[in-house]
């Protein structure tokens, strides 16, 4: 799945390669990806046809180019999706669904939305151009120059849930991701089961700076592997490979105390530490309710 670092760099790949271009023709190929624009297919299409692309913005996973009339070209890549820009001559991607013909500051260009599982999509915005409603209660990501870092300290330590479920909650902070989230969390010694009100306010503000590094370690990693594919996004980024001390690396040798990481199921997915320089919170004192004793 394509984690925020990665999404960010396909947002500066459209400024770069999209910017100022005009649509000339939107073909779906498949219903699936557009059908949260209540429009059609037919309708999506004729939404964006002739308008010009005025910038590529992004709020957490999810993209948008504002149009020159206030709407916007809403995007999310979901578990596998790809934008590319292409020349129109390329041969079609095997899981292309939407080609979108450019002209104007990208002619000769196709903006493809290719995605094998679906789960991604395009829809139009109406007057999204600023910000879409439709992802308006989505939390800014640590990346965002706009990052409120004591509002989120104040709100993590409130909570009494468990401090990766926090991380992972985008309406208080988009964009961490799992693998992120482990990432950070071994980095700052911290169990992911701790509750949020049993961290102190150093530590999380600690953990949010783990977290920024390690996005933007892979950001700087990720445009890389960009130039070469202008806008590529596999969730397979050299990155993972290189850079992980947690994530996906069961049995293998903490690199700070060598115990080997262990992984447990969490909401579906898994969760890997280490057991000694991550220890599991203690359980809360049971309330007992007393019994008048009569
Ligand atoms: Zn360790």
């Amino acid at each position: 799945m394509p984690e925020l670092p990665e999404v960010e760099v396909v947002r500066a790949g459209l400024e770069r390669h999209v910017l100022g271009a005009t649509i000339t023709r939107v073909e779906v190929l498949h219903p699936r990806p557009v059908r949260r624009d209540l429009r059609g297919q037919a309708g999506f299409a004729a939404a964006l046809t002739g308008r010009r692309i005025e910038a590529a913005r992004r709020r957490g996973k999810y993209l948008w180019l504002p149009l020159d009339n206030g709407d916007a070209l809403l995007g999310h890549l979901g578990m596998s999706g790809q934008l590319l820009v292409q020349p129109p001559d390329a041969p079609p991607e095997r899981h292309l669904r939407v080609r979108i013909a450019l002209a104007g500051a990208a002619e000769g260009r196709e903006l493809r939305f290719v995605d094998q599982r679906m789960f991604g999509g395009l829809s139009v915005s109406a007057g999204g151009a600023e910000l879409p409603p439709e992802i308006a209660h989505i939390a800014r990501d640590p990346l965002d120059p706009e990052f409120d870092d004591d509002a989120f300290v104040r709100k993590v330590r409130r909570r009494t849930s468990g401090i990766k479920r926090q991380l992972l909650d985008q309406n208080l902070v988009s964009g961490v991701g799992n693998i992120y989230a482990d990432e950070a969390l071994w980095r700052a010694r911290i169990h992911g089961d701790r509750p949020g009100d049993r961290l102190t306010a150093t530590q999380a503000r600690e953990l949010l700076r783990h977290a920024r590094e390690v996005m933007v370690a892979a950001l700087g990693e990720g445009g890389t592997s960009f130039d070469a594919l202008y806008v590529n996004v596999n969730g397979e980024s050299g990155y993972f490979d290189r850079s992980l001390h947690a994530y996906g690396r069961e049995g293998e040798a903490c690199e700070r105390c060598g115990t080997p990481i262990r992984r447990i199921a969490f909401m579906n997915r898994s969760s890997y530490f280490c057991p000694v320089c991550q220890p599991a919170p203690r359980k809360r004192r049971a309330v007992v309710p007393r019994v008048a004793a009569d």
